[in-house]
């Protein structure tokens, strides 16, 4: 790939590539260096509309919802060409949202992964028998794909948050139309070249690139949508479920989160020191998993602070290709803005900052320290907005039945972590957490067999695990009558 001309990219439908029927395109920019490198087909409406009559022709006439162990097999070639090129992919994403190329390899290194674990399900695809209240009638349940499935992503990790959706959809027979973020479009449509050479019939897999106001809007206003997988803020997901509900158009939302990582007494404490640090900083805090409020036992909770002020300002900002940066640079300049606002609001709010709290000087560009506030009430906007940057909430609490309340005290549900070596009281509070994942001495780990999903205003529906294959099927109830 030239670092010098633009990399230029096609939309693909019913296994064609094609420019957008617009003729328009719109240029990606690299956050750390600000400079243009590819330029994306800017879709409408009309590519919408040919994209959902390829995938639903694909999914009415082709082989691909009939032979379950012929899709594995597709499947399982796409998990090949996908480990492949993971360095390929890992690159494309890095330029496009400015996250850490190590931090992009490892989320592409997990991608094939999701393929391989949904391939195997495709012919394992149970009903039931139901003996239900008569004699004479012999009764089960099919599952069944929807059909065709819009999926569209965010910015932020788009690889793996498509295998999420896109892994059990496929292996349950069902096509898709996917719609990438206009800030990340590229790495999707990489995947396309990739899906292209594994074997899926023409129309199985299409992808159109564009504004979201506009062909995100078109897949929810598409009678011939099944259902649609959205991952995104809560006020776009908010948007997309209403003009969904005009066609009954099911969706799963998997939306934003202000995540508690909690610390007890009893914790291991350089480990849970670690893991809070981590939990906010990772992904520059561009996660939606971020450990955004970190709940502190009060008899801890000047250890955490003074390690919190000692080791986050040491972190190394820069050059996301560097494999010595811990914190590139945010996707773009709106996001650096919120998050200054955010800490604006934070100080007049009275939460006493520790550390960060500006742009870093010797640094151009769209980045932003690691920010440390301590004795945040959690009524406060900074513990109850997301922020999407590398800032973290601290807040004490004096017991148990304390840090439960407060860690459900919020309109979202995503993720939540817990640090204790007690066990008894690691399986208690989890079960009272209102959270779609919970980690226990540990943070942010992902697998394709963990259901992942939300509560609240965190979204609804579950992408990966067996749930996803649920999410992605629909129980059709058959009588026979044998009398
Ligand atoms: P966003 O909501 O701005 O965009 C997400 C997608 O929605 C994009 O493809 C965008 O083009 C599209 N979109 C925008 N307006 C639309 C409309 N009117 N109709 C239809 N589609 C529209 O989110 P973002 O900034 O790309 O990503 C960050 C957000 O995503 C954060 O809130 C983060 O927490 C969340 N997120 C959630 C998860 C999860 O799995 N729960 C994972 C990653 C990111």
């Amino acid at each position: 790939m030239s670092e010098m001309s633009l990399e230029t990219y096609q939309i693909y439908v019913n296994g064609e590539w094609a420019d957008a029927q617009s003729r328009k395109s719109f240029l990606s920019s690299e956050p750390y260096t600000g400079k243009a490198w590819a330029e994306i087909p800017e879709g409408d409406e009309r590519d919408v509309i040919a994209a959902v009559q390829a995938a639903k022709t694909a999914f009415d006439e082709s082989w691909w919802k009939r032979e379950p162990r012929r899709r594995a097999a597709v499947l399982q070639r796409l998990a090949e060409l996908l480990t492949e090129n993971i360095e390929v992919l890992a690159h494309v994403e890095s330029r496009d949202n400015g996250k850490l190329l190590r931090e992009m390899v490892g989320m592409n290194t997990m991608t094939p992964a999701y393929y391989r674990y949904f391939a195997e399900t495709a012919d394992h695809l149970f009903g039931s028998v139901i003996r239900g209240g008569s004699e004479d009638v012999f009764s089960y349940t099919l599952r069944e794909p929807y059909g065709v499935i819009a999926v569209q992503l965010p910015w932020n990790t788009p690889s793996v948050i498509l295998a999420q959706a896109a892994a059990p959809a496929l292996a349950a027979g069902n096509t898709l139309v996917i719609k990438p973020s206009e800030f990340a479009a590229a790495s999707t449509l990489e995947f396309a070249k990739l899906a292209d050479q594994a074997g899926f019939p023409a129309g199985v897999i299409n992808v159109v690139t564009g504004m979201g106001a506009v062909v995100g809007a078109a897949l929810c206003n598409n009678s011939d949508i099944d259902k649609i997988a959205f991952t995104g803020s809560p006020e776009a997901g908010r948007l997309v479920a209403r003009q969904a509900a005009d066609y009954l158009i099911p969706s799963v939302l998997e939306l934003g989160g202000k995540s508690p990582n909690i610390v007890f007494e009893d914790a291991h404490l350089d480990r849970a020191c670690e893991g809070v640090l981590a939990g906010f900083t990772a992904a520059g805090g561009q996660s939606c998993i971020c450990g955004s409020r970190a709940l502190i036992h009060e008899s801890v909770y000047d250890t955490l602070l003074e390690y919190l002020t000692a080791e986050a300002p040491k972190m190394t900002l820069g050059d996301p290709r560097d494999p010595g940066t811990q914190i590139g640079p945010f996707c773009t300049q709106q996001q650096l803005e919120k998050i200054k606002q955010f800490v604006e609001i934070g100080l007049q709010e009275g939460a006493r900052l520790l550390t960060g709290g500006q742009a870093p000087k010797a640094l151009d560009g769209w980045f932003y320290e690691p920010t440390v506030f301590a004795d945040v009430r959690n009524d406060m906007q900074i513990a109850q907005e997301e922020i999407f940057g590398p800032v973290v909430s601290v807040i004490p609490f004096k017991d148990e039945a304390e840090a439960i309340r407060i860690a459900n005290d919020t309109r979202y549900g995503l993720a939540a972590g817990i640090w204790t070596q007690n066990v008894a009281r690691a399986h208690r509070v989890a079960r009272e957490l209102r959270a779609g994942s919970i980690w226990v001495n540990q943070y942010r780990k992902g697998d394709p067999a963990f259901p992942f999903g939300g509560f609240g205003d965190s979204g609804y529906g579950r992408q990966s695990g067996q749930d996803a294959l649920f999410e992605f099927t629909v129980p059709k109830s058959i009588q026979v009558n044998i009398e």
